[in-house]
């Protein structure tokens, strides 16, 4: 480990670099601040986290080239937001607490309600908590509103296995996020913005930001990022159901089949690209043309999921299609509507991104092509003297 990180830069030094970088936006958050149970979630995130990142970060096997050690920490900042950068020749990712207690929030609460996953668990020990009010990007507010309306703060599923369901899907959730953050340093985008704009970081949701880069390039960075953070994810889902190796054996025992897993899969990513949407839309960020919309995103989840089981099982053939996949798509859907429905009061904002979502189909994965198109002709001649892994080529989806 400590040979990676080289020799003469030790994990102080990381933490240092990591607060000096991020003081405009908090610093280096100090998890003892915590309540204890959330010290517990927070330490067992951050090393699983790291480790995460350690592994992953070579995958697929053998087309990584040079990617150094990637430190991960948290910030001191109750919003919803994530980061990527490279400060004094290291790199970093970084989350901002509040994400993490936004995440586990969300489906903690979601599986709190006997009405989600009625099949799961022993559904009759759970009963139906106050709705939140309406989607904040901000924790702080969150909490605020908990005291004001006197709501109980921590709800978590009574039941067992809803439990640990609960904790897998906010885990898979945030895990999508982490790989997106590594695709912005595995492909170069943070020395690539650097090299054109003087801008040495990545901050998601960040309108100043996003302003300074152009804005399709700024889209392409974003949709190539969220190519390989599905692929990847997609691919690592299908490996452990096949390997029985989910993190609490609990969505394997409790899901049963592949089509279960997937579908947990594509509800976890339903849910977070409303969430990132609902943020965006708060966070008065960009215009839409800086990002790829919810319904874009969410198309690329498909189909980058297909191509990321394939590449795991390369005969995988006949058990899952891109066909099957836009089917279990619309049960996902269906739930994760019917899970946010159940936590939020009423959004408009919301119901129009599912209405998008549920009317889906692969006629409107025209984009993709489009997407393909422009991303192999204005930006990737840029970015291949800039990337580290030597898949760039593919990872505009295959
Ligand atoms: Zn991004």
């Amino acid at each position: 480990m400590e040979s990676k990180k080289g020799i003469g830069f030790t994990l102080q030094d990381y933490e240092d670099a990591f607060d000096e970088k991020m003081m405009p936006r908090g610093g280096r958050f100090d998890i003892d601040t915590l309540e204890i149970e959330d010290q517990v979630l927070f330490h067992r995130f951050k090393s699983n986290a790291q480790n995460f990142i350690d592994q992953v970060k070579t995958r697929p096997e053998g087309v990584i080239e040079g990617m150094p050690h990637v430190h991960f920490d948290f910030i001191n900042n109750p919003n919803f937001n994530a980061t990527a950068f490279i400060h004094k020749g290291k790199e970093f990712i970084g989350f901002n607490y509040g994400l993490i207690l936004m995440v586990y929030e969300i489906f903690n609460r979601i599986l709190s309600s006997p009405k989600i996953f009625p099949d799961l668990g022993n559904v009759e020990l759970e009963h139906e908590h106050e709705k939140l009010p309406v989607l904040t990007p901000n924790f702080e507010v969150v909490r605020d509103q908990y005291e004001e309306k006197k709501y109980s703060p921590y709800v978590y599923p009574v039941d067992e296995t809803r439990s640990y369901y609960a904790n897998d899907l906010a885990d898979l959730a945030l895990n999508f996020l982490l790989l997106h953050e590594i695709a912005h340093l595995r492909y170069g985008h943070l020395s690539y913005v650097n090299h054109k704009m003087g801008m040495d970081f990545i901050m998601e949701f960040d309108g100043e930001i996003e302003r300074k880069i152009n804005p399709l390039t700024n889209k392409l960075l974003e949709w190539n990022a969220d190519n390989w953070a599905n692929e990847t994810e997609a691919g690592i889902v299908y490996e452990c159901f096949q390997r029985n190796m989910f993190q609490s054996d609990i969505l394997n025992k409790s899901t049963g089949s592949l089509d279960q897993a997937i579908h947990a899969w594509l509800f976890t990513v339903s849910v977070l690209h409303r969430l990132s949407a609902g943020v965006r839309r708060l966070g008065n960020l960009g215009p839409p043309e800086h990002y790829p919309s919810p319904l874009e995103r969410h198309l690329t989840s498909i189909i980058m999921s297909e191509v990321g089981i394939r590449m795991s099982k390369p005969n995988y053939g006949d058990e899952v299609s891109l066909n099957d996949l836009f089917t279990l798509n619309n049960l996902a859907v269906n739930s994760s509507e019917k899970g946010l429905e159940l936590i939020f009061e009423h959004d408009q904002f919301l119901d129009d991104l599912i209405e998008a979502i549920m009317d889906a189909n692969k006629q409107e994965s025209d984009f993709f092509e489009l997407f393909k198109k422009d991303f192999r002709e204005k930006i990737r001649p840029e970015l291949v003297s800039f990337a580290r892994a030597n898949d760039l080529d593919k990872s505009e989806g295959r």
